[in-house]
């Protein structure tokens, strides 16, 4: 058990360390390559990719207009996240006494303790929306595991520095090793955690407004036969929300998803939705999504549908209905 446990906390770590950073380095990669080669960025200046490509890192993102709250909290969560963990003094010492000898300026040890607070207030809340909102976000076990692992390092962290949990027999000895272990499942986590975009089935009328905007094209959907397909690669998504922002049903949203098979995937493109089309009764071509002229035709009234001729293709209508 000493073994294994001083093997944790060696080579384990600079394994998972390595590990770590080729990964994020890979993924950065698909990230950059992915903007830039896009054909529809490519017709876009230079200027306009690298907005899209900083933009998403962005605080003042278009989704902080339909929710600030939320917003806000996730955006200062993630700054905590990658800032604490580089220049926490204790993590800024063990670089120092390491064969690197490295050494920067380290948080001051009271900003490190809010920033602390901070993201594990961050999980709990997380944590409650999940709970509260369950069946609205189809939420499942790796969201829950997902947050547990990443609240983990740091809570390990605070009782550590704080000497919290020093008086009970089992902590005082394995409380370290609980901190290095978690730390270095997170490092691994990060690596295999993508981003998924849905479009939910309960509202999604096959608009493809969504696709329209996406500035990867990571969406894209074709027609075939009396079905529109739509296809989504997680490596390609940049999780910029824009097919959230334009979705005029509510329907596109972007959460995380975890697991190695989609880092064994990042080169496909998986259908993630189908919606029945709608036939031209005249000629029998696709007009549109049944589920989109449904709506159209639930808004307007009977006898408009029926001027309109919204079961017929655009060049079956007779020409005043088309210009009008
Ligand atoms: S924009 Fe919304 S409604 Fe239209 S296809 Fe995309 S998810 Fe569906
Ligand atoms: S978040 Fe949506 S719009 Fe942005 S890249 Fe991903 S799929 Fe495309």
């Amino acid at each position: 058990m000493g073994e294994l446990l001083y093997f944790a906390e060696t080579t384990l770590l600079w394994m998972v360390a390595v590990f770590f950073l080729t990964g994020i380095l890979i993924r950065s990669l698909f990230f950059v390559v992915n903007i830039f080669r896009s054909r529809s960025i490519s017709r876009r200046s230079v200027l306009n990719r690298l907005v899209t490509l900083f933009g998403v890192f962005a605080p003042f993102h278009r989704a902080v207009l339909k929710k600030p709250g939320y917003t806000a909290i996730r955006y200062l969560f993630h700054v905590c996240l990658f800032i604490l963990p580089i220049w926490f003094s204790g993590h800024v010492s063990l670089w120092e006494e390491s064969r690197f000898e490295w050494y920067w300026t380290p948080l001051p040890d009271d900003w490190a303790d809010r920033m602390t607070l901070a993201i594990l207030a961050a999980c709990a809340f997380f944590l409650a929306r999940r709970i509260v909102l369950k069946n609205r976000h189809d939420t499942g076990f790796s969201d829950f595991l997902l947050i547990l692992i990443t609240a983990l390092p740091f809570l390990t962290g605070y009782f550590l520095t704080h000497g919290t949990l020093n008086s009970i027999p089992f902590f005082d000895t394995y409380l370290w090793y609980m901190h290095v272990i978690s730390g270095e499942i997170m490092l691994v986590m990060i690596v295999f955690l993508f981003y998924r975009t849905r479009l939910r089935k309960e509202t999604c009328v096959g608009c493809a407004a969504c696709v329209e905007n996406c500035p990867t094209e990571t969406l894209e959907f074709y027609d075939k036969d009396a079905l529109r397909l739509f296809r989504y690669s997680q490596y390609q998504c940049i999780c910029c929300g824009s097919c959230v922002n334009v979705c005029p049903e509510n329907a596109a949203t972007l959460s995380h998803a975890i697991g190695i098979r989609h880092f064994f995937r990042m080169l496909s493109k998986d259908v993630i939705r189908n919606v029945d089309l709608a036939m031209c009764e005249r000629c029998g071509v696709a007009i549109a999504p049944k589920l989109q002229t449904a709506k159209l035709g639930s808004i307007l009234t009977a006898n408009d549908v029926e001027m309109a001729l919204l079961n017929h293709c655009n060049r079956c209508k007779p020409r005043k209905i088309r210009t009008g």
